[in-house]
């Protein structure tokens, strides 16, 4: 597990929880919100240790040393509950049930207990009211923090019990100390929106190598391009439906992301513009569940023809 120490390219949320801390003001409700794999579950864990130690640094970090450091290392820390979606499933209303019963209970270690929701997206509305009920009259010394991508996605009356913490994407320079400094890493960085996370997804899906491909064939002949992404979509271990969604929605937001740049950078904001309404488009349809190769030939007959210029620029 990481330190505050360690956690990179978060200074001002890392600033707000430290200030909490020192000053012994803790909430009893946290939002930590921001884009997938940029280091909020584990800014939410290292604020875990650091509450529940005893004998916290000059840093606010955990000691990793005191009787409550071990148990917590050693999963028997009876303070932390980590509140998890199982598989597929959203979060059970059970485990909302057991959670409220064991904030309850006098705590045995230490003064706080504190429970952590690394997926709060995935609390259906019924989980969220019973939520509520707890986030109400919060047993003393507990708190709860939730991880999400979108402050929206969780119910407003969740969320105005929480105190919200922004988590921004990683500027490159940050990027770059984290990740070998390679080809890959310079060029992927700016399309993935400052997450290590997409760094790390789009570079599995190859998505570099289908760029070139594409950009070679898409003016010609854009649903022969199509194709090609069609069947790079279906690479990989899985090839199920959801699978592919998910990539053809990554793949999307790459593009995206590539006309944002283009218009930062000078280009022609209205190629642009039309290009990325119809990326927005192709990806409102996948949310819908239109299936994703029609989306993808549908998009790319679009916008292949204005592609060369999107790369020149
Ligand atoms: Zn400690």
């Amino acid at each position: 597990m990481k330190s505050f120490e360690e956690i990179r390219g978060q200074d001002d949320a890392l600033r707000q929880l430290r200030r909490a801390l020192r000053e012994g003001r803790l909430a009893s409700g946290y939002l930590f919100f921001g884009p997938d794999g940029i280091g909020k579950r584990t800014t939410a864990l290292a604020f875990a240790r650091s509450v529940l130690c005893r004998e916290r640094t000059g840093s606010e970090d955990a000691c990793g040393e005191c009787p409550a450091c071990t148990r917590l290392r050693s999963g028997g820390h009876r303070g932390f509950h980590l509140v998890e979606p199982e598989g597929t499933r959203d979060i059970r209303m059970e485990q909302i049930h057991e959670l409220g019963r064991l904030l309850s209970l006098t705590p045995v270690e230490g003064r706080e207990q504190v429970a952590v929701f690394p997926d709060a997206d995935r609390i259906g509305v019924l989980q969220a009211n019973a939520l509520l009920k707890i986030l109400e009259e919060p047993p003393a010394g507990s708190m709860m923090v939730f991880v999400t991508r979108r402050v929206d996605l969780l119910p407003e009356t969740v969320r105005s019990r929480c105190q919200s913490i922004r988590f921004r994407p990683l500027s490159a320079g940050v990027i770059r100390d984290i990740l070998p400094d390679d080809e890959d890493v310079t060029r992927l960085a700016p399309l993935a929106g400052g997450s290590l996370g997409k760094i790390a997804r789009l570079r599995e899906m190859g998505v570099l190598a289908l760029l070139d491909e594409v950009e070679a064939l898409v003016g010609e002949d854009p649903l022969q391009a199509a194709e090609v992404c069609i069947r790079a979509m279906r690479g990989g271990s899985r090839d199920d439906l959801a699978t592919r969604r998910e990539r053809t929605m990554a793949f999307l937001s790459v593009l995206l992301e590539r006309e944002r740049q283009c218009v930062a950078a000078g280009g022609d904001a209205g190629r642009a513009d039309f290009c990325y309404r119809r990326l927005v488009t192709g990806l409102d349809n996948l949310r819908l569940n239109v299936d994703p190769d029609t989306v993808l030939r549908a998009t790319l007959v679009e916008i292949g023809p204005l592609w060369p210029k999107t790369l020149s620029s």
